[in-house]
């Protein structure tokens, strides 16, 4: 009974998001680095060449990024370099293909229940909506969830070390963090 249920909510979601294994994940137990497609879908389609920008890049996943959440990003760069920790983007914004591909991999690779709770379809991902930036190397990303309140930038997801959002004022409150995009 509790299998058919489970089949059934499962069913019933939408193809959202995120997660990387069990819901509750201690912080280093997590992966270190948010995905990227198996292939490139072009610099025009948000891919990072190389994998790491600065806030200041002229490329589209930097540059189609909501303006405040860049520009609280690039002051948390900053000081982050004052504090002589690394820190650079891994991934801004994503074109709906993109993000698609990005799915579409997760399902090749780990199947489609574990897709949905790894990453986000195009409809639902921030990434598309230019709200959302994932931050490396793990030092950088450690930093921000120290530091991120400073900026208005918030952790959202328990198992995403890497993947912040602008979500309050700075010196505000983050909202509580989600375990993963279906808790
Ligand atoms: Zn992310």
């Amino acid at each position: 009974m509790a299998a058919v249920t489970l089949l059934v909510a499962a069913a019933a979601y939408p193809l959202i998001e995120r997660a990387a294994g069990p819901a509750v994940l201690a912080a280093r137990d997590v992966l270190d680095t948010s995905p990227r497609p198996s292939g490139s879908t072009g610099q025009a389609g948000g891919d990072i060449p190389g994998g790491t920008a600065a806030p200041d890049d002229d490329l589209p996943a930097i540059t189609r990024l909501d303006p405040a959440l860049r520009a609280a990003v690039r002051q948390a760069a900053d000081d982050a370099d004052t504090a002589d920790i690394d820190f650079w983007i891994t991934s801004g914004w994503r074109s709906p293909a993109y993000q698609q591909k990005l799915y579409d991999d997760a399902v090749r690779n780990k199947g489609a229940a574990e897709a949905r709770r790894t990453v986000a379809d195009a409809e639902t991902s921030q990434h598309v909506s230019g709200e959302a930036v994932d931050i490396g190397p793990t030092e950088g990303a450690y930093w921000l969830i120290q530091h991120g309140t400073d900026y208005g930038l918030c952790q959202v997801y328990a198992n995403e070390i890497w993947h912040f959002e602008l979500l309050t004022r700075p010196g505000g409150t983050c909202p509580p963090m989600r375990e993963d995009a279906e808790g």
